[in-house]
């Protein structure tokens, strides 16, 4: 079953990185490190063991008070909102610097918090992180409106200006990606931050800001609260000094603070919720590549991706021989510490998924499936999951129909295209898909027909910064990165002056 391997594996290899002394644990409130008003902390764990990392401050309403206060503050009075937003532009370039020369001390604090191979930490998701300050960085100065052209009495411009107080809540899986998908354009155009972290994964962030202070940002301008969800995160989002909430997260809890916004004071919610993606194999595709491809489509980041590629659809042509491969790959998939090199998997971010996990597969032997490899945890310590693969899935189990966040990829048969455009589609859920196919005409019948935020063709998970990504359906509302993502964060108002003086003066 390969167990020996993978522990093999982690056993010979020596770390390439430590971790780091954790400098930053209190709440981020005005430019100052602080105590939660009542003294409560709580702990976040290394998932490798389930030890302690630190105590972190655990901010709650009246924390969130405060930093609501504070960036109210510094939206009503400046100077971020009012200064030379090219003045602003040279503050996050100078982030991007700090962050890079910090690159692998940052990495080291996001794999002890969150269990992700620090290779993928240090050369993927930090580098991606400063790239996506960069590119806010540049739009920051090329924000303007329109002159309108209106009823030839009157002149009409509109000004683009930012919306204010922005509360953002995010998740533990990419902690420092999905802090940078929120707090890069909200900055670049002007506004000021409340952000609520993970409460599994509080740690980068923090660092990030203190960076971002050493770089200039004024104080006020961003806050950064731990704490829980339904005690911090929903006092955020129920704030009636809150302009406009950016959230990440599940689907459930989509739902919840979308109504906090609604019964307070109705801000403009943006939702990133969560997935179960299509990946198609067609029948003219090269087997070994698809096998590759979806094998990364499903693992990546331990399978804790929104976007996963949780429903690998192959055709029946390739189907014996996808299924052989895509088995014997996820034998060879060196799983182990993650500060370890060569580790493409590591430890599961806590025991509640951990467990989570567990029970879909064990619902997935229950309901039919075959489990052709895996299903097991991996040693006696830690959130450690065998790569896990299912055949003979069928769409109403509740392995293809649910969110797992695993490392377990479900494979299904299909036979021509409607149908599996239909079965794709048949889902509550609408973030992205991937295609595999060397047929123009089916990637792009396929691409069409797809109910999804994102395609990818030959290709999965690709995210450069200025690609908008979002989801259809309950998979949320709104676009984040690229160009799109300054819409959430401005207000347009709409200037009128008339040509010459109105009659009634
Ligand atoms: P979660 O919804 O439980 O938590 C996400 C965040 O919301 C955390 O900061 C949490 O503290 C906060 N929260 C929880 N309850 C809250 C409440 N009542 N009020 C306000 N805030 C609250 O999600 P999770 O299980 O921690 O994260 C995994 C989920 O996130 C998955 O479903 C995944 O698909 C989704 N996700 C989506 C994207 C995307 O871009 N679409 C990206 C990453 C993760």
């Amino acid at each position: 079953r390969g167990i020996s391997r993978y522990s093999t594996a982690a056993a010979v290899d020596d770390p390439i990185k430590s971790p780091v002394q954790v400098n930053y644990s209190q709440l981020l409130i005005n430019g100052q490190f602080v105590d939660a008003v009542s003294g409560k902390t709580f702990t976040t764990l290394d998932p490798r063991t389930g030890d302690v990392i630190a105590h972190v401050a655990e901010g709650d309403s009246e924390d969130v008070d405060r930093a609501v206060s504070a960036a109210r503050k510094a939206f009503d009075e400046g100077p971020w909102p009012k200064m030379a937003a090219y003045e602003r532009s040279k503050i996050l370039l100078k982030f991007a610097d700090l962050l890079e020369k910090h690159n692998d001390e940052i990495a080291a604090l996001e794999t002890w918090d969150n269990g992700k191979p620090y290779e993928q930490a240090a050369q993927i998701e930090v580098p991606m992180f400063t790239r996506l300050f960069r590119y806010y960085a540049g739009w920051a100065d090329k924000i303007h409106g329109l002159t309108v052209p209106a009823d030839g009495a009157h002149h009409v411009q509109t000004l683009h200006e930012p919306i204010g107080v922005a509360g953002q809540i995010i998740p533990w899986n990419f902690p420092l990606l999905m802090f940078a998908w929120k707090v890069g354009p909200a900055l670049a155009c002007g506004n000021t931050i409340v952000l609520k972290t993970a409460e599994q994964t509080p740690l980068s962030a923090l660092y990030a800001a203190k960076l971002l202070h050493e770089a200039g940002l004024p104080s006020g301008v961003l806050n950064v609260i731990s704490g829980f969800g339904p005690t911090a995160g929903a006092s955020l989002a129920s704030h009636m000094e809150v302009d406009k909430l950016a959230f990440t997260g599940s689907t459930d809890t989509g739902k919840v603070v979308l109504q906090l916004a609604a019964k307070s004071n109705l801000k403009p919610v943006t939702l990133e919720l969560g997935g179960k993606s299509p990946f198609i194999v067609c029948e003219d595709a090269d087997v070994d590549k698809a096998v590759e491809l979806a094998h990364f489509a499903l693992f990546f980041n331990q399978g804790q991706c929104c976007c996963a590629g949780s429903r690998t659809y192959v055709h029946e042509k390739v189907y014996d021989e996808f299924l052989e491969k895509a088995k014997a790959r996820a034998l060879k998939r060196v799983v182990g510490d993650p500060f370890k090199g060569g580790i493409e998997q590591g430890p599961q971010v806590d025991s509640d998924q951990f467990e989570k996990i567990l029970r879909y597969i064990r619902s997935g032997v229950e309901s039919g499936a075959t489990l052709e490899t895996g299903g097991e945890r991996l040693g006696t310590k830690g959130y450690y999951i065998q790569p896990t693969v299912f055949s003979n899935v069928k769409d109403d189990m509740l392995i293809a129909k649910d969110e797992i966040f695993g490392p377990v990829q479900s494979i299904l048969k299909f036979d021509d295209l409607d149908e599996v455009i239909r079965r794709s589609n048949a889902s509550r859920y609408g973030l992205a898909a991937g295609v595999f196919t060397q047929n123009i005409d089916t990637a792009n019948t396929l691409t069409r027909a797809l109910r999804v935020g994102s395609v990818w063709i030959n290709c999965f998970d690709v995210f450069d910064a200025a690609i908008p990504f979002g989801g259809y359906k309950m998979s949320g509302h709104g676009r984040e990165k690229g160009i799109y993502s300054l819409s959430n964060y401005l207000q347009v108002k709409a200037v009128v002056t008339p040509l010459k003086n109105p009659a009634w003066l």
